[in-house]
């Protein structure tokens, strides 16, 4: 039943997700009544259920029949079923705290759990952002950081952890950045790498960045045999790193120890 709800809440999350990525692309207040894109006729409340108005819409606006893109109702089920697993996540890590040899912090799980829904809103933005304007904006990176900082200061780990894990975040693409001259990576790449290692501490900002760049690879190299990307073009890499991000705050412990029995 809890689950059920926090489906719900999550899918009606995810739609304001959307709403709010678009308004902040199109640099529009969140406030007032949604619109279609292709016609700017007002959506009644009854075509702008999650997902069920997508599906009886058959994916078509009532009034212009444009198609509506297919990333309103991905990025409500996907933050639909990220927060669903945040939320079991939580109720695993109160009872396992004492096994999992990075959480050495007292963890209230409600606390926990509304941290992580706050850091995977973030990172959704984040993912979609770049994924569709190849852009990391600082309007989001920055405040992300200070909020982080403060969750998880409050939480109880330790400034110099969180310290060491944004210099490596930022450090790892400042470098890059500096040897290429800024033509591999963009600044926003820089401040992402901090904000990872202020939600992830250390060690877990080095899963993340491994995860990124393994899945970064694979799916570069599938594209590339498809042909669907010349070489030179950019892959938005800041979707990466969000994703990456968002496995390791999930499963970051059960990777790092199945990575660490792999090797002793
Ligand atoms: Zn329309």
């Amino acid at each position: 039943m809890h689950i059920f709800l926090i489906f719900i809440f999550g899918l009606c999350f995810g739609s304001f997700l959307n709403c709010f990525i678009y308004r902040l692309h199109e640099k529009k207040t969140i406030l007032g009544r949604s619109f279609c894109p292709s016609c700017h006729k007002q959506i009644a409340w009854y075509d702008n259920i999650p997902l069920v108005s997508f599906i009886l819409l058959k994916g078509k606006c009532r009034h212009c029949k444009r198609k509506i893109s297919w990333q309103y109702p991905a990025v409500e089920l996907a933050t639909a079923v990220l927060f669903v697993l945040i939320y079991i996540n939580a109720q695993f890590s109160i009872t396992n705290a004492q096994s999992i040899s990075n959480i050495q912090y007292p963890i209230s799980n409600i606390i926990l759990f509304a941290r992580n829904l706050i850091f995977i809103c973030a990172l959704i933005i984040i993912f979609i952002y770049d994924l569709r304007w190849q852009l990391i904006l600082d309007k989001i990176t920055l405040p992300a950081m200070a909020v982080a900082l403060g969750l998880n200061l409050c939480l109880g780990m330790g400034w110099l952890n969180l310290l060491i894990a944004a210099g490596v975040g930022g450090g790892f693409f400042l470098a890059q950045y500096l040897i290429s001259r800024g033509r591999w990576i963009g600044g926003g790449d820089i401040s992402l790498g901090i904000l990872m290692g202020i939600i992830l501490g250390w060690p877990q900002i080095l899963t993340a960045l491994f995860l990124a760049y393994v899945s970064g690879a694979i799916i570069g190299a599938g594209l590339l045999a498809a042909r669907k990307k010349q070489w030179s073009s950019q892959i938005p890499f800041g979707t990466f790193l969000s994703a990456a991000t968002i496995v390791t705050l999930l499963w970051g412990n059960k990777i790092l120890e199945w990575y660490l029995n792999l090797i002793f």
